[in-house]
């Protein structure tokens, strides 16, 4: 079994979840007493919030980069990045290890064409629903249509996200909020949901949501744990 490398901590609150979601899935494969060989390299997230704020993607990009060689030299036989927003860095971060990193957003377009949908609503961070490098990709390598909400909603989006769910906390208004804004999003004729956001699924669940939902989260961590074995 590879070892999964975890570049975590952003928040902790999905990072567990990650933990726990690989582990499962390697039981659910090997049975028995098994469990996945991860090493974890968790920073603080005030400081990766507070350059995000700032703008100053640079220093968020070198901070992890130096979690990404942390995890190198500790056995790491490639690694994850369990956050969709510092995507908008990925490639710095790949440029400074030699072992492969897993892109949650590829993980993501391929789950949705293998479903057969070409037009999705995506929810995340206003970095992940405003800038291009996770749209981008998305349709430019995956040829899907992707719809964000209204300027209005996505200050109600990224809020929930940073002032709540970042903090561990879980309201069932705030789930309301984003069940409204994934019904505008139907209408405007998206065919599924992606929760680009890897703590939205503490919020919302499949269940909440008449259309499919694509649960970052535990996408990223399946093919982990199907990339060690
Ligand atoms: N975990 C979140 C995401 O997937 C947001 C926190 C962050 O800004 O990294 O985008």
């Amino acid at each position: 079994m590879k070892t999964i490398g975890l570049i975590g901590g952003m928040s902790w609150e999905s990072t567990l979840e990650y933990y726990r979601l690989i582990n499962e899935r390697i039981k659910e494969r090997l049975g028995g007493f098994h469990s996945a060989e991860i090493a974890l390299r968790s920073i603080d997230f005030a400081e990766i919030e507070d350059m995000q704020t700032r703008g100053d993607w640079d220093a968020a990009a070198a901070r992890l980069v130096r979690a990404a060689v942390e995890l190198e030299r500790g056995g790491a036989d490639f690694a994850l990045l369990c956050t969709n927003t510092m995507h908008k860095v990925f490639d710095a971060i790949q440029a400074g290890v030699r072992i492969p990193l897993i892109h949650i957003a590829d993980v993501t377009g391929r789950e949705i064409r293998a479903r057969g949908l070409t037009r999705i609503g995506l929810l995340g961070t206003k970095f992940t629903m405003e800038q291009d490098f996770y749209k981008g990709k998305l349709e430019k390598d995956y040829g899907i249509e992707v719809l964000v909400p209204d300027p209005g909603e996505r200050e109600d989006v990224h809020r929930i996200i940073y002032q709540e769910l970042c903090m561990g906390v879980v309201k069932g208004a705030s789930r309301d909020i984003y069940a409204a804004i994934i019904r505008r999003l139907q209408a405007r004729g998206a065919q599924g949901i992606v929760l680009g956001c890897t703590e939205i699924p503490l919020l919302v669940k499949q269940e909440d949501v008449p259309i499919p939902v694509f649960d970052t989260t535990a996408l990223h961590a399946r093919a982990a744990a199907d990339a060690a074995l």
